[in-house]
């Protein structure tokens, strides 16, 4: 006799269980989602012992009618698609009607409904799956979801859980990452009977921003508003101040379902590729919108998994939408909002993610701006000659003379480098001949071509000598001998293999080198020119390693509230 045998459908659902309900705030994710397919505008979730005794959720929404109260918790039983080609237009939450049978197959679950034609209301419990009764009850016109005792018959699982502080936390999270892309949804969530985190619902997301992460966050980001063709990005997104060593700050939704996906991650972290620190990640909740059928979220049963039809073209969006308006948050009291798609488009390209590099045309663009942008500011002076100390109306800026001129010389350095313009170097009156290690004759040598098109014009002079015939044309604060060996210093200290990086670094080493640093006298010319240059870029807002080239206080945090004047 065999021994392969057909599980019976408790089995079955409580295998199944295990893929979507690990722990309980997956129950509390399956269930709220729910209430939002259900076109909820208020949801309340209590729970108790972190979830293992009580998870309560009553929802608004419009309800189960009493004819679908049975087959609810049946394994694939849904309203919300008939047949697999529905998922390509389907925007619900849900769809694939497994988790009430699986929530129900390892918990005493109760649900307690009325829909609104409806005058009365029903509940029906039932344990591991069975039915144990179903009768009329008042009810308000929406659905209430009762489990107890979760995994109570599942006792390994039980076993895996946490502590009921832990289980509390990842709820909580949960939660409000929910609430933060459902802005119009007041959500409610109450931990052994303490309210521990609510939304109005009023559909601002700065408010939540608040709530959840506190002030310093709210003050530092901005809001993105992004649309192109059938794309939609809405969320915000934060500067280099309170960019995070993890990603714990990077969250993505598509179409409100909050994702993981690393085409995404790639396109965020190369649009913030230099405006954040070294390492570092920027704050982003953002939320993409586009037709289902663009990509498939049936990958894996919790639905985080996605993969997309055409993945260049989402790249490409992300980085847009993010780098662009990053690009348009206020400068120096400037906030006047001009278009960056071609800027963009260029700095895109020279990461190499555009086939057609090459061809890059020299950007007009700053020379644009100038004309617009002239700013009026009142000198206060340079403090720790480091810096520059100016006041607009009612803010102070402190602006890094260090940050602020090697932002305006890598712009000019890398326009120059993708333009490969031929005039972009300073022939040196009498050529400076130097002597190098066997080190550094190897690096010039592979990367000649870096050199040449930032504007070098070397010579190799015997064995291990060069011969410096002309350097960028830029301004420089230093001598020309420094420079030219800090920025090998530099280069030889790290290993880099991939050419775009090398490249990225050149650039970004050859402007920090170059540029004036901590400690230096400006003269009050050389003051005004960091400035007005400073503000006519696309990208004044920190330098190409991230530091910010100005910080702001306005009158209140500086302690002079009220009249100052006596
Ligand atoms: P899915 O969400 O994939 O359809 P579920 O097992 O989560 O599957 O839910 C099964 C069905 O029960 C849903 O399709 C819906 O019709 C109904 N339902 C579940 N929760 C609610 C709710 N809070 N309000 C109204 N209907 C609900
Ligand atoms: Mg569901």
């Amino acid at each position: 006799m065999g021994n392969i045998v057909l599980l019976d459908d408790l089995t079955i659902n409580k295998i199944a269980a295990g893929e979507v309900i690990e722990r309980p705030a997956n129950v509390v994710k399956e269930l709220v989602e729910n209430s939002i397919d259900a076109g909820a505008s208020q949801i309340t979730i209590e729970v108790k012992n972190g979830g293992k005794s009580l998870i309560k959720v009553v929802d608004n929404g419009k309800g189960i009618s009493p004819d679908d109260l049975e087959i609810s918790i049946e394994s694939h039983a849904t309203s919300k698609i008939r047949k697999i080609e529905d998922i390509e237009n389907t925007y619900t939450m849900g769809f694939r009607g497994e988790a009430l049978a699986s929530i129900s197959a390892v918990s005493n679950f109760t649900i307690i409904s009325k829909v609104k034609d409806s005058i009365v209301g029903y509940k029906m419990t039932s344990s591991s799956g069975n039915i144990l009764n179903i009768e009329e009850v008042a009810s308000k016109t929406g659905t209430t979801m009762i489990v107890e005792n979760l995994f109570f018959n599942t006792p390994v699982r039980y076993k895996f859980l946490k502590n009921d502080g832990t289980e509390s936390r990842y709820i909580k999270e949960w939660v409000q990452k929910v609430a933060l892309v459902n802005l119009d949804i007041s959500f409610k969530l109450v931990i052994d009977k303490k309210e521990v985190f609510s939304s109005k619902g009023n559909g601002k997301i700065e408010d939540l921003i608040y709530v959840i992460y506190g002030k310093k966050i709210k003050e530092n980001i901005i809001n993105v508003d992004y649309n192109f063709d059938k794309y939609k990005m809405t969320g915000v997104i934060g500067n280099t101040m309170i960019a995070e060593e993890t990603r714990k700050n990077q969250i993505i939704y598509l179409n409100k379902r909050n994702i993981k996906n690393p085409i995404i991650m790639n396109a965020v972290d190369q649009a913030f590729k230099g405006a954040t620190g070294i390492g570092k990640h920027g704050f982003c909740i953002i939320n993409i919108e586009m037709p289902a059928n663009f990509y498939d979220v049936n990958v894996h049963p919790n639905k985080m998994e996605v993969r997309f039809k055409d993945e260049d073209e989402i790249y490409k969006f992300v980085y847009h939408g993010i780098k662009e308006s990053m690009l348009n948050a206020e400068f120096l009291g400037n906030d006047d909002k001009t278009d960056k798609k071609e800027y963009v488009e260029n700095e895109l390209k020279f990461l190499g993610h555009e086939k057609e590099a090459k061809d890059i045309k020299p950007e007009e663009n700053n020379i644009i701006r100038e004309t617009k942008r002239k700013i009026e500011y009142k000198y206060l002076g340079i403090s720790f000659k480091t810096y520059i100390v100016i006041q607009i109306d009612n803010d102070v800026y402190f602006i890094d003379q260090h940050a602020a001129h090697e932002r305006i010389l890598y712009e000019q350095i890398k326009n120059n480098y993708k333009a490969n313009i031929s005039h972009n170097t300073q022939m040196t009156l009498i050529p400076e001949v130097y002597e190098l290690t066997h080190k550094e004759v190897e690096f010039i040598k592979e990367n000649m071509e870096l050199f040449t098109n930032i504007g070098f014009d070397l010579d190799f002079f015997g064995e291990n000598s060069v011969k410096v015939n002309g350097i960028p044309d830029i301004e420089y604060r230093g001598k020309t001998k420094n420079i030219f060996f800090d920025i090998l210093d530099e280069m030889l200290s790290t290993n880099r293999t991939i050419f775009k990086d090398i490249e990225e670094r050149f650039i970004a080493t050859v402007a920090c080198k170059a540029a004036v640093k901590a400690g230096m006298d400006l003269t009050r010319e050389e003051v005004d020119y960091l400035i007005q240059n400073l503000l006519v870029l696309n990208n004044p807002y920190t330098c190409p390693h991230g530091r910010p080239t100005a910080i702001k206080f306005n009158k209140e945090e500086m302690g002079a509230i009220g009249d100052v004047s006596v």
